[in-house]
């Protein structure tokens, strides 16, 4: 039985809140950095034109430096190595961004109309995507997230591209009807994302939120999700040490240690195993291939190490619809 922490984190406690700039939601404002690069770039894999608006209204933090053009270079120069880890941790997130755009392009061709996006941070799905006259999307976080990003986005005249419904909870708690009592209809198919949450949650917070997503899924709904594996402890040391020291050689602000947030829980489920023993077809992309397959692989220290990096998940409910 968990209590107030357990020893994965330091950093967070079972009941925890945050606002966009603090613990948590500050990872949100580093993602939209990743974007706002991509987006950026000559020949970007993704468009998301609002993530520069989104985190340019973030207050102080790391995600500045990445903004900042001449950083890069200035990388470069103090630690070659570290620059390929940034320019690999671009890749991976626009990639990764890649992915799940492909995967809603494809829940809604399939006549998908409900979707629910799982700690939804900054993502800006909801306003940029293409979708058929008659979604909606609903976005779970919590509610300081979410008012940051829907007054940020009305103030620079951003209007929605689908129905936009904020459901504003914590995803340990009764979320579930939280979401129905917003309007979402459990007999519709749903697409369901997790991206970038499954490292927030411990073990067992992982396995109460698919089974509720599960419950709340008709025949033909489809889920999909960033899966982390349990690392390694040495080579999380190692990471560690090496950001703190070129941190301070480029006099980055490191008030937040992301590590630090994420439970690397060795009790963590499997998830495509987890789904495809719970009702689910599911199967899983590792990010590396799907990084190699978009030429946007780029060779890091330990980079060949099994499990380094994430598997992009998707599933499908069985039954007919
Ligand atoms: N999915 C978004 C994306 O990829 O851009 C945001 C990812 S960000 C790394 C992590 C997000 O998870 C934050 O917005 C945070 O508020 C949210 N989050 C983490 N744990 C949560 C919880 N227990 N309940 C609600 N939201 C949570």
């Amino acid at each position: 039985h968990r209590t107030e922490s357990t020893p994965m984190s330091t950093l967070r406690t079972h009941d925890d809140t945050w606002d966009i700039a603090t613990s948590v939601g500050s990872t949100a404002v580093m993602v939209a950095a990743a974007r706002a690069g991509e987006t950026d770039n000559p020949d970007p894999l993704i468009r998301d034109p609002y993530a520069r608006i989104l985190v340019e209204g973030a207050g102080t933090g790391m995600w500045e430096s990445m903004l900042d053009e001449s950083m890069a270079d200035r990388v470069e120069a103090a630690d070659p190595e570290a620059a390929a880890i940034f320019r690999h941790m671009g890749n991976y997130q626009a990639v990764r961004t890649h992915f799940f755009d492909a995967f809603f392009a494809d829940a809604a061709a399939a006549g998908i109309r409900q979707i629910v996006i799982l700690a939804s941070g900054l993502d800006s799905r909801a306003y940029r995507l293409d979708w058929p006259a008659g979604t909606r999307v609903y976005e779970i976080d919590q509610p300081k997230v979410l008012e940051y990003k829907a007054t940020t986005l009305a103030e620079h005249g951003v209007r929605p591209a689908a129905e936009v419904h904020e459901v504003p909870v914590d995803l340990r708690q009764d979320w579930a009807a939280a979401l129905r009592g917003r309007g979402f209809d459990p007999t519709q198919p749903t697409a369901w994302l997790a991206e970038g949450l499954l490292m927030y949650l411990p073990a067992d917070a992982q396995d109460r939120l698919f089974e509720q997503v599960t419950e709340l899924s008709a025949p033909g709904s489809r889920v999909s999700a960033e899966a982390i594996a349990h690392r390694d402890e040495s080579r999380r040391a190692e990471m560690r040490e090496r950001f703190e020291k070129f941190a301070d050689q480029l006099g980055f602000d490191r008030r937040i240690d992301i590590g630090e947030l994420t439970y690397n829980d060795p009790a963590r489920a499997d998830l495509v195993e987890w789904l495809n023993a719970h009702g689910w077809t599911a199967s899983g992309v590792p990010s590396v291939d799907e990084m190699r397959r978009l030429g946007r692989w780029v060779d890091i220290p330990m980079g060949d190490q099994p499990n380094a990096f994430a598997t992009f998940v998707i599933g499908e409910r069985l039954g007919s619809r």
